[in-house]
């Protein structure tokens, strides 16, 4: 048998591996037999001795060897069996509460154990809460493991022994048969960097030799894991190069204005463009000239004006008798596009149309003809445009707004819907969420990067307080008087983001308090549970001033111009990253009036969490904003779940690993230059079938 297809073999053909575990495991994301070797332990138990009683420690787990001493079966609220044990150094007990009477019987007085279990602090002493135990005839019989017992991140139902048994035979025939897993990381760059080969990384993360302490296996510093993180970081930044060097395989359509639709252009805007703007305009007008691809990211913070930037580079297009399709994440913000995108090409002899989810019908079929027969320029929607049934007549150009809202598989769909014979549309990529170099290099090397680092003259920067909730009754107050003079509010609830449910529970309950309150301001309710037509409904209305105040979740980060909201209530901002409550804070001070964001702490605020309020208060540039947060908080937070979720790791983790990126480029370019054949089996083994635009 070819020494790869060895690994590649259903987890099925496992003795003891069937129906029900088969698709456990599936779960985890494990099919076949070599998936289980790169699944690893979160944490080991030590076996391999046995613990006497005076000297274990709580909240560690340990094997003991002792003689029952009593057992009893109490009702305390609650039946429970009982049972006091002891070695020459100590007593302990031992509690079940889910027992049969043959179990009790087996534990009568005097006979010994062998027991291995968490140590608990209860209310007489140290216990252990159903450990795992065996009744044995002598001391002798009390069997320790050679090595410290690994265990694995379990799915309901599946149980620790049987992936742990599972895993031992995928080691083993990988141990008999090393050339089924080669090492893909060359020798001399593992001596360079001081890495183990992959299997003694795998072996020592799997079976860790005897001697060898917990601590050490988990320490984030731990050389094999290390080893493997690195191997994952280099393969994902290889893919993304890939995927940027196959993009020049590619023609694009060259696309360029002309001097008198520059200056008709700039004449619809009103304002003057920021010298930031125009850089970037530049680089696009580069790309845009050039007959491959343009891949470009456009950063900057919310309001410094990446809209016109994108309709710029749309003028290109139109101009060159390219269609441009613009994608938004949110009905509300592709509207808001739709009525800039009017007004700026009003004086164009172009057709706009407008394609969200909620068209139907005959409107829908009448759009989908004009996109596809080209009388239309310019596409504005959501989601919707990349359905089965849009097809493009010439996209020359696609522009995705609030790029993290989307993976990176839509934004390549959209694209290839453009893909006429040999050429693809170019594509601009905006984002209001800064990126710090170090992270782009790793999620975005697919990318060029262009910054706006500047904001429209005339902003008045966002007052900033932090506020404790004690003092709830006065900022109320401050509503009522702000509204008063017929200006709107917005008020955020937040809380752990794993909990949406509790989260909109929160704001619904905020909203009926305030409107018991404030009988005479006319609320509303926005939270992530609703359907997004109804959110965009109570948006709608915001935006109309048909509200006075605006309840909502986190779910208002993204997207829209309400100039006339200048106060902003944060409740809880110290659960939140200072990148998150910085864009919450971009919602207001769109306007030319004084704006003001209250950050509502619940005292006491610990000191970290009063620092990090603190650089909200001092600044307002996002960049620094973003660096001081992956600073004290780590890129994995910091990126918050929805843009971790395009970075999935098999075994690296952001936060732990940072400090290998530096390497991991370097060691890229090692590999590129002098192992160009271990690029392909990288990419195959860290990133699997799931990337289909990774692969020639
Ligand atoms: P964002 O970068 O957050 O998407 P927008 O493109 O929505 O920002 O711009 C925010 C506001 O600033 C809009 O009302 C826009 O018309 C306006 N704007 C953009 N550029 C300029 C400029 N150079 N001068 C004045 N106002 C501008
Ligand atoms: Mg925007």
């Amino acid at each position: 048998m070819d020494p790869q297809a060895i690994l590649n073999q259903a987890v099925v053909s496992l003795n003891g591996i069937g129906g029900q575990t088969v698709s456990r495991l599936e779960k985890l994301d494990i099919r076949q037999v070599g998936d289980l070797i790169f699944h690893l332990p979160l944490r080991y138990e030590d076996r391999t001795r046995v613990q006497s009683i005076n000297q274990l420690q709580p909240d560690c787990t340990a094997l003991i060897c002792a003689r029952v001493i009593s057992t009893e079966i109490l009702n305390r609220g609650r039946r429970m069996l009982i049972c006091q044990v002891s070695d020459e150094t100590g007593y302990l007990s031992l509690r079940f509460f889910h027992f049969s009477a043959k179990q009790a019987n087996s534990l009568s007085s005097g006979t010994l154990i062998s027991c291995f279990g968490e140590i608990k602090d209860g209310y007489s002493g140290y216990e252990m809460i159903h450990p795992e135990y065996k009744v044995i005839r002598q001391l002798d019989d009390c069997i320790t493991s050679d090595t410290l017992t690994a265990i694995y991140p379990l799915t309901e139902g599946l149980r620790q022994a049987s992936i742990r048994k599972a895993v031992q035979q995928a080691l083993r025939l990988y141990n008999d048969n090393p050339d089924s897993l080669p090492d893909l990381l060359p020798t001399s760059l593992l001596s360079r960097f001081q890495y183990p080969g992959l299997n003694a990384a795998l072996n020592t993360l799997h079976t860790p030799a005897p001697g060898v302490s917990e601590n050490t296996l988990l320490n984030s510093q731990n050389p094999a894991l290390k080893r493997l993180a690195f191997e994952e970081f280099i393969a994902h930044q290889l893919s993304q190069k890939q995927s940027k060097s196959l993009d020049k395989h590619w023609q694009a359509p060259v696309l360029k204005s002309t001097q008198p639709q520059v200056q008709q252009f700039l004449k619809s805007l009103g304002f003057s463009l920021t010298h930031a703007q125009q850089r970037v305009i530049e680089e696009i007008k580069a790309d845009c000239a050039s007959n491959s691809p343009m891949s470009r990211l456009i950063q900057g913070d919310v309001g410094s004006g990446k809209t016109v930037v994108s309709a710029y580079a749309a003028l290109l297009a139109l101009s060159s008798q390219q269609q441009v399709a613009i994608m938004a994440p949110t009905e509300l913000l592709a509207e808001q596009h739709l009525s800039n995108f009017s007004l700026w090409f009003n004086s164009f002899n172009t057709k706009i149309i407008f394609l969200t989810g909620q068209l139907k019908g005959k409107k829908r079929q009448q759009a989908l003809e004009a996109i596809a027969d080209g009388s239309v320029g310019i596409i504005i929607g959501t989601h919707a445009l990349f359905q089965d049934a849009v097809t493009f007549a010439r996209l020359g150009l696609v522009v995705i707004d609030e790029q993290h809202r989307f993976g990176v598989n839509q934004r390549m769909a959209l694209r290839d819907k453009g893909q006429q014979k040999n050429s693809k549309p170019h594509q601009l990529i905006m984002t209001a969420t800064p990126i710090p170099r170090t992270l782009a290099m790793l999620n975005y090397a697919d990318l060029d990067i262009s910054i706006i680092d500047e904001l429209p003259p005339g902003r008045i920067p966002v007052v900033t307080r932090a506020i404790s909730s004690e003092r709830r009754s006065e900022v109320i107050a401050k509503i009522n008087n702000w509204v008063q003079q017929g200006r709107q509010t917005y008020w955020v609830c937040t809380l752990i983001e794993e909990s949406e449910v509790l989260q909109c529970e929160a704001a619904e309950k905020t909203a009926a308090q305030l409107a018991e309150i404030l009988p005479n301001v006319r609320i509303g309710l926005v939270h992530g549970r609703m359907k997004s037509a109804d959110k965009d409904q109570v948006m709608q209305a915001f935006k109309q001033h048909k509200l006075d105040l605006l309840v909502a979740t986190t779910v208002i980060e993204v997207g829209v111009d309400v100039p006339n909201a200048g106060l902003m209530i944060i409740e809880n901002p110290e659960r939140l990253g200072l990148s998150q409550l910085h864009q919450l804070r971009g919602r207001v001070g769109r306007g030319s009036d004084d704006s003001f964001c209250l950050l509502m702490y619940q005292s006491p605020l610990s000191k970290t969490a009063g620092e990090r309020l603190n650089i909200l208060r001092e600044t307002s540039d996002g960049f620094i904003i973003a660096e001081k947060d992956l600073e004290l908080r780590g890129p994995g937070e910091m990126m918050g779940t929805r843009q971790t979720g395009q970075m999935q790791f098999k075994i690296a983790d952001l936060e732990r690993d940072t400090d290998l990126l530096d390497q991991v480029t370097e060691a890229v370019n090692i590999i590129q230059q002098q192992y160009p054949k271990n690029i392909q089996p990288l990419i195959k083994r860290w990133l699997g079938t799931t990337t289909k635009y990774a692969e020639v």
